[in-house]
């Protein structure tokens, strides 16, 4: 029987379930960072309390004096533009709260929500899903933050048998755009209504003094969802899977998959081998989060009308067009962001219109001639000569640099800060990845350690700022993980 969850500081409907226990876990990957986040006792590299491996492999459920009663919740979602109807956490299992975060086992076994899958999650997904999570952080981007992978030998049947690994995942909500629109869908008002004022009271505060609360949560989510994807593209971040399941209400990066960051810059390019069509690709990403948040406002869209009847006594046609308003937060946020995240990349303080026909420029050039996008930005803010194809674009951009009066020294400074050295490039996770299915786990750690700074040089090999060798330009991701 389904129920709810007050007693787990959130309403969701949910379903309690025990981790499937793995025998004789190993480390695979830990965040001291994130261990310091919960609180949890480290001796620089791993808990100083051996429980936690036990814990994490799903296999305990307690540790010192908390005990755990873990659970799995229900959501729906549309999945590449159609309704999905009821998804659901099928492999990702909350522990419970750990210092005010929330803490879930993914991969630990089926629950009530795992349809046809096993529950399980392999090694190479894990891995990636774990170093992408704390590079993202360190990049400054809003994500889901990851503490560990725990490996096992249990096999795991995937286009070829490959093992189980178990990613702890952390978050302060793991709530989605397809939380609200299970209970939108279903017309189960009272737990709509109970999610978006916990939603409210614990992460968007700043809504409650509004005479309209929840058209307030809306714009602010539109807000943060704006700011992060204009983050991704200021990267070179593809998602990859942006279903509205995988879309966080706290405007967080959820659910990593096929990323992939783009190496040679392709507007068009798709990370996921299953998105024939390109819903996905680097250059929609922008518009498919409006899509998702328009989702979002379809499955909000009684209570939202009832509170601009009660309050502001609008009738329903008012009441849209003041909802589409708030969406309309999305665009103008998003564009404002892109551009001033750009700006600050090529070091433009000044704000002049024609910025935007030099940034579009640069991306068709780019775009032309497959230029590295990370060792592009950054070569430009180490001052270091770009490549020949870029030389006309160079020109305008040396033109416009004329018109700033700040000197380059500090330019180049401030650019440094917001063009990354070191991104997770595919090739590095696969380095990292082939290595621990040999049980050595050493470059984990090392690409754990260098991606937690990607902006100061590093005294490591070269190799791991630069572009892949051609034969390992093209490592393919299907959705299988
Ligand atoms: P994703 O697109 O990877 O975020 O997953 C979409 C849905 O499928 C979610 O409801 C997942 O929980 C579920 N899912 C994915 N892989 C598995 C698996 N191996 N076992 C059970 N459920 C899964
Ligand atoms: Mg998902």
């Amino acid at each position: 029987m389904p129920f709810h969850l007050d007693s787990f500081h959130h309403l969701s409907q949910a379903e309690l379930v025990a981790p499937s226990p793995v025998s004789d876990p190993y480390w695979v990957g830990f965040s001291d960072k994130v261990a310091a986040l919960l609180n949890i006792d480290t001796n620089g590299s791993l808990p100083i309390d051996p429980q936690y491996l036990q814990l994490l492999a799903g296999n305990q459920l307690h540790i010192g004096q908390q005990t755990f009663q873990p659970y799995a919740t229900a959501y729906s979602g549309h999945q590449f533009g159609q309704w999905a109807g009821q998804l659901g956490d099928g492999r990702a299992i909350y522990l419970g709260d750990i210092n005010g975060y929330e803490v879930q086992l993914k991969g630990a076994g089926p629950t009530a929500y795992s349809r046809r899958g096993d529950g399980r999650a392999v090694l190479r997904s894990s891995i990636r899903e774990f170093l992408c999570s704390e590079a993202m952080h360190a990049l400054g981007i809003p994500t889901s933050r990851a503490l560990a992978v725990v490996g096992s030998d249990l096999p795991v049947f995937r286009e070829t048998r490959e093992t189980a690994a178990i990613c702890t995942r952390v978050a302060p909500s793991f709530l989605r755009i397809g939380h609200i629109e299970h209970y939108g869908h279903q017309d189960m008002q009272s737990e709509l209504e109970a999610t978006l004022e916990f939603l409210i009271q614990h992460h968007y505060p700043e809504c409650q003094n509004s005479p309209t609360p929840f058209l307030s949560l809306l714009e602010k989510i539109c807000i943060r969802v704006a700011n992060t994807t204009a983050q991704w593209q200021s990267v070179g971040f593809c998602h990859g899977v942006l279903n509205t399941d995988n879309t966080s209400l706290l405007g967080l990066t959820l659910d990593y998959g096929p990323f992939g960051f783009l190496d040679g810059f392709d507007i068009n390019h798709i990370c996921n081998h299953s998105d024939h069509a390109g819903r996905y690709a680097y250059h929609r990403q922008g518009e498919i989060l409006h899509w998702n948040l328009y989702c979002l406002a379809s499955a909000m869209l009684s209570p939202l009308q009832n509170e601009l009847a009660k309050t502001q006594q609008l009738n329903e046609s008012e009441a849209i067009e003041r909802i589409k308003t708030a969406l309309a937060s999305y665009n103008r946020q998003y564009t404002q962001q892109w551009q001033s995240i750009f700006r600050k990349k090529l070091g433009l303080r000044k704000e002049l219109p024609e910025d935007i026909e030099l940034l579009e420029k640069l991306m068709q050039t780019m775009h032309e001639h497959r230029i590295d996008f990370t060792q592009f930005f950054r070569g430009l803010s180490e001052g270091q000569s770009a490549p020949i194809e870029m030389a006309e674009w160079l020109k305008l951009y040396q033109d416009r640099l004329s018109v700033e009066d700040f000197c380059k020294d500090e330019r180049l400074q401030n650019m440094q800060s917001v063009n990354p050295k070191y991104i997770l490039r595919n090739h590095l996770a696969q380095h990292a990845i082939e290595m621990a299915q040999k049980k050595d786990f050493s470059e984990v750690a090392k690409l754990l350690k260098i991606l937690e700074n990607p902006i100061e040089t590093q005294n490591v090999s070269d190799e791991y700022a630069l572009p892949p060798s051609p034969d390992m330009e093209h490592i393919a991701f299907s959705c299988s993980s």
